[in-house]
């Protein structure tokens, strides 16, 4: 039964659990906790299901008639495993030849650069108002001309700040593994919920950086004057300012200081129990009788 049960923790931990905490604004408050619960989250339901493929494949060698429920999941668990690391090799692959025309074109259009912060930050051509990183190799912050030239010293050096923090943090490395996890569900059943969560996520904590450097009125208006032009979509490879903007201002607006230490805990906390008590409560207990089975054999 342990498998079963694995595999249905599984499903709740890839369906409904994300769904809520989509919905659930508590997260806002505290992003860089928050963001580790999500990948708690996805590890935990990634546990579940490999346990209940370990569990099949212990239960067909124990009894090799073959129990149906055993071979189900194993294939179930087998065929998602294999979404997995297809998913995960086309996200790798298609963002490094993304970001590396992005770079092209980056080098085609410069037309200039400024100093912010204490580094240079590459200036593009352009009349649209956008800016936004290129991690990885050569990291760089770019800014239009346009952003340039609507922007004060101060807002832009929170817009520079907000990019770095994302350089700093590999922001991108995550938001690429939950891109991964999206890709790897069926059409079907997957909700773009999580991904675009995580998105946001990733843009608050980011925002704390440059709040924390600038203020929090110039991060806001600057976040206003970038978002009131049209950018190009956001892509994998630079995350551009303008994501959820509308919330991420709000929430500047609302004046609450990020760091609440006992929502911080606490939702540190609900990560690790993620994380430890379905192991501690269905495979430690199933471990055992298998041992107890082989050695009764
Ligand atoms: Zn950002």
């Amino acid at each position: 039964m342990t498998g079963l049960w694995l595999g249905l923790l599984a499903l709740v931990l890839a369906g409904p659990v994300p769904a809520v905490l989509a919905r659930a604004r508590w997260t806002w408050q505290v992003p860089r906790a928050a963001l580790v619960l999500w990948q708690a989250l996805a590890v935990a339901a990634f546990l579940a299901a490999l346990g209940a493929g370990t569990w099949a494949t212990t239960e067909l060698l124990l009894n090799p008639h073959g129990l149906p429920a055993a071979v189900a999941v194993g294939v179930v668990t087998g065929l998602l495993g294999g979404r997995l690391a297809a998913a995960g090799l086309s996200v790798a692959v298609r963002t490094r030849r993304r970001r590396q025309r992005h770079r092209d074109l980056v080098d085609l259009l410069q037309c200039g650069s400024v100093t912010s912060g204490g580094s240079a930050v590459r200036v593009v051509e352009g009349q649209a108002c956008y800016a936004y990183c290129l991690p990885g190799r050569e990291a760089a912050v770019v800014l239009s001309e346009a952003t340039l030239a609507s922007l004060s010293p101060v807002e832009l050096a929170a817009v520079v700040a907000h990019e770095r923090a994302h350089l700093r943090a590999r922001h991108d490395l995550l938001v690429e593994f939950f891109t991964a996890l999206h890709q790897a569900f069926p059409r079907l059943v997957r909700s773009g919920a999580a991904l675009q969560t995580v998105r946001l996520l990733v843009e608050m904590l980011a925002d704390d950086a440059a709040r924390r450097k600038a203020g929090e009125r110039p991060l806001a208006n600057a976040l206003l004057a970038l978002s009131a032009t049209p950018v190009p979509a956001p892509t994998a490879s630079g995350t551009v300012l303008t994501a959820g903007a509308a919330a991420r201002v709000r929430r500047l607006a609302g004046g609450g200081r990020p760091g609440h230490r006992g929502l911080s805990a606490l939702t540190y906390g609900g990560a690790a129990a993620l994380l430890t008590v379905p192991t501690a409560a269905l495979v430690l207990p199933w471990m055992w009788a298998v041992a107890e089975a082989y050695a009764l054999r």
